[in-house]
């Protein structure tokens, strides 16, 4: 099949179990997939778009319901919807940042956290992690003394990721922003490996700003993503335009800056609203995803060299692992290099994994049946064999 102009139709999660760690949660769901469709046309959820014209208000599709519904659902009072979570991340940056001022992240967060912040005239501080690649407590509080020692102010806005996209390591973000807070230092959750994936509750958390990933980990197109904030945040980050044309003195009613007006407005949106109700339900069988990586796990780390850079037992299903003195030691005297690892499981009908990656790689399960797990636990077991490499006893 092809789209025209070139393009042939995409078939990777139809004829593979796709490990991508990126892809895995934003694989669309089937009534995602029928939105797409329906609503692919430029502007298509805005025929019933009436005053106060933005898109949060409008009711059919039912897109203010769902603006309501994700609020409830992440335990946050506003949501606003956003082409990806760096766009949240942008939002927040700019109503908060100003040049010169100093922000808080961890080393293990991810770019697009920095150029939010670099568009501000904002400069990154990073809380260093600790021998397990884990942001503490402890941690944030020597560093914010750092930031007042070195800026003679507390950092205007702390990033922490809940999940890391490095290790998928789990941080402690409850406590992290509760020193923040000692501080007044505003706290934004990076949910891009979490929203959509496993429960979150973002009064529990204690934290000001949630931001999800639509196309990581909720099932939706790209890009999308979900701006979930306090009450007390929303009437800055969510403020209404003030500006004035002078010379047909045009106002332009509720719009928000942050915004630009309106976000998603097709297939993105529709698709993340089609998927809600399955991500809501998938959400609450987290376990079950967990004990489909350790399936895996306990296959990788039976074969005698490797080892799993993730804290372990894993807390999420995006993993690193180290083949080193497994996998790599077969690369360099194989024909096809370090290519024959992607290749040889590709023949077993998995990808998502770096061709030609053998020494360090990630991996994420998410979304697989228990028997796919197991055939991917086989599948490198069997390559592992087919090349010799021994297994443990
Ligand atoms: C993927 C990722 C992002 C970016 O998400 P987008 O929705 O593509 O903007 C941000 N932070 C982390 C930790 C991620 O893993």
């Amino acid at each position: 099949m092809r789209c025209g102009n070139g393009i042939e139709a995409r078939q990777v999660d139809e004829l593979f179990i796709n490990i991508d760690p990126i892809q895995a949660g934003g694989r669309l769901t089937a009534d995602a997939m029928k939105a797409v469709i329906a609503y692919g046309d430029g502007y298509s959820v805005c025929d019933n778009c009436r005053k106060p014209n933005r898109l949060d208000y409008i009711s059919k599709p039912p897109i203010a319901e769902f603006h309501k519904d994700v609020a409830a659902w992440l335990n946050m009072d506003t949501v606003r919807t956003v082409p990806g979570a760096r766009r949240g991340f942008q939002a927040v940056a700019h109503t908060y940042v100003h040049k010169g001022d100093p922000v808080l992240l961890t080393s293990l967060s991810h770019y697009t956290e920095f150029l939010a912040i670099e568009e501000t005239g904002g400069i990154a501080r990073e809380i260093p992690v600790d021998a397990d690649h884990k942001v503490t407590p402890e941690a944030t509080a020597t560093k914010i003394e750092e930031v007042k020692r070195e800026f003679g102010r507390v950092p205007a806005l702390a990033f922490i990721d809940h999940v890391d996209y490095q290790y998928g390591n789990m941080h402690d973000v409850k406590a992290i922003a509760k020193v923040a807070h000692g501080y007044d230092i505003p706290v934004l959750y990076n949910g891009a490996y979490t929203v959509g994936i496993l429960p979150v509750d973002g009064k529990d958390l204690g934290v000001d700003f949630v931001v999800g990933s639509g196309h990581k980990s909720m099932a939706a197109p790209a890009p999308s993503g979900v701006l979930a904030v306090t009450a007390e945040r929303a009437a800055e980050v969510f403020r209404t335009t003030t500006i004035v044309g002078d010379v047909t003195n045009r106002k332009f009613g509720i719009k928000e800056p942050e915004m630009m007006g309106c976000t998603l407005m097709g297939a993105t949106l529709v698709g993340l609203m089609a998927s809600f109700p399955h991500v809501k339900e998938r959400v609450k069988h987290f376990d079950r995803e967990l004990e489909n990586n350790a399936i895996v796990m306990d296959a990788l780390l039976a074969i005698e060299g490797t080892t799993c850079l993730s804290e372990y037992p894993r807390k999420h299903t995006m993993t690193r692992v180290d083949t080193t003195a497994s996998f790599d030691t077969i690369a360099e005297a194989h024909r096809k290099r370090g290519f024959y690892f992607s290749s040889a499981l590709g023949e077993k009908g998995i990808t998502g994994l770096i061709p030609g990656a053998t020494k360090i790689w990630k991996f994420n399960t998410y979304g697989t049946t228990k028997k796919q797990a197991m055939h991917l636990a086989d599948a490198f077991i069997a390559v592992a064999c087919e090349n010799g490499l021994p297994l443990k006893k």
